[in-house]
């Protein structure tokens, strides 16, 4: 049978509400390497509402810091692309005052491992996570154009640095492929703790809708299956409709059905909640976002000549082994490269471009 926490709650006593998650679902956390990872999709402001709130990571770290010793780490990475500075996304969002110093920008390092044959023969993942002892996620509570909900286990995509997840996205090629992938991803590292922000949650065109809604809750749950489907029930969808819940069901990692999920209080369906306007079908069948996708996806990383002194640094941290010192610069081997962007994170220089 898996728990799911419903907990009434506002930005001022969400703390109460993680004192609950924790008692609920026990972790040892005394020397261990804790790591939590809040859904920071993009630079945006707090009151935008799209990224996890502040005061939950905050409630969530200050929780992490009683419970301690322990190493505590903050971070994810943000965009489907890695475009975007890594730390200004925190900064914007508030979250990086709410790490309380423990942020550590999680595209710096990653470790190759091998994935689902179907889609790429290995990926990049952030090494923190993998390394980790204890992972704590905390998604939103929000709609997605293409998955329709994106919670606890979307939440997941976010262990892969740089462009991969545009990649990916391109590779998958059907709204179906993209669902299953997802919970592939998730399985890479699944998450111990699921802490989700359902103060105020998204509608709409998720997952960076202006389609906010007031619901006052935190929920919490220690298996990801079960909290997206209490998510799925208060939107108003049936989770055996949705295929990444199908998918990880297939796959042993939980259950959706309600006779094998207890709620710590009822779930109410949210009154005429606007579910995404588009169809996963018609975005994957959108030639503009396609094309988009696709020449995000293939950008190639490349040292600026004038800034890259050939320290090698990008070379020794490219996980897959694409970089090798060219005459006088680094050159990328794009059969081998799975564009994680490492290389961009890790420059000293702010030399490796991507073209
Ligand atoms: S890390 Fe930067 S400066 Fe060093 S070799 Fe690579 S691109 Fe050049
Ligand atoms: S060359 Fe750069 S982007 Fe490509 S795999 Fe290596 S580190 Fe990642």
């Amino acid at each position: 049978m898996h728990r799911v926490m419903i907990h009434p709650a506002s930005y001022d006593t969400c703390r109460k509400s993680v004192d609950q998650a924790f008692e609920l679902f026990p972790q040892t956390i005394a020397q261990k390497k804790v790591l939590i990872k809040p859904n920071v999709l993009r630079t945006s402001r707090t009151d935008e509402h799209i990224v996890t709130h502040p005061a939950l990571l905050r409630a969530v770290v200050e929780k992490i810091e009683e419970l301690s010793p322990a190493q505590i780490i903050v971070g994810d990475n943000p965009g489907l692309f890695n475009y975007g500075d890594n730390e200004a996304a925190f900064r914007q969002t508030g979250l990086m005052e709410a790490a309380k110093g423990y942020y550590k920008n999680l595209g710096n390092e990653m470790t190759a491992v091998k994935f689902h044959r179907d889609f790429m023969a290995q990926v990049g993942v952030s090494t923190d996570i993998l390394e980790a002892d204890i992972v704590i996620s905390l998604p939103k509570f929000k709609t997605h154009g293409l998955t329709i909900i994106t919670g606890a286990i979307k939440n997941s995509y976010g262990i892969l640095p740089g462009a991969q997840k545009a990649r990916l996205h391109q590779i998958a090629g059907s709204p179906e492929r993209f669902h299953e992938l997802v919970v592939h991803v998730f399985c890479l590292r699944i998450p111990d703790l699921f802490i989700m922000d359902a103060v105020i949650g998204m509608e709409g065109n998720g997952p960076a809708s202006p389609d906010l809604r007031d619901i006052g809750l935190i929920l919490a749950a220690d298996n990801a299956v079960a909290m997206d489907s209490v998510m799925a029930r208060m939107m108003g969808l049936d989770p055996k409709n949705l295929r990444f819940l199908q998918k990880a069901k297939e796959l042993g990692l939980g259950d959706f059905d309600e006779k094998r999920i207890q709620t710590t209080d009822k779930i109410k369906v949210i009154p005429n909640f606007k579910l995404p306007p588009l169809s996963g079908k018609s975005i994957m069948d959108n030639p503009q976002i396609q094309d988009f996708m696709n020449q995000r996806a293939s950008v190639i990383p490349r040292p600026d000549p004038q800034l890259c002194t050939a320290c090698g640094d990008c070379i020794e941290h490219c996980p897959v082994g694409a970089l090798e010192m060219g005459i006088e610069i680094p050159e990328a081997d794009m059969s081998k490269c799975i564009t994680c962007f490492c290389c961009q994170e890790i420059c000293p220089e702010k030399a490796m471009i991507l073209i």
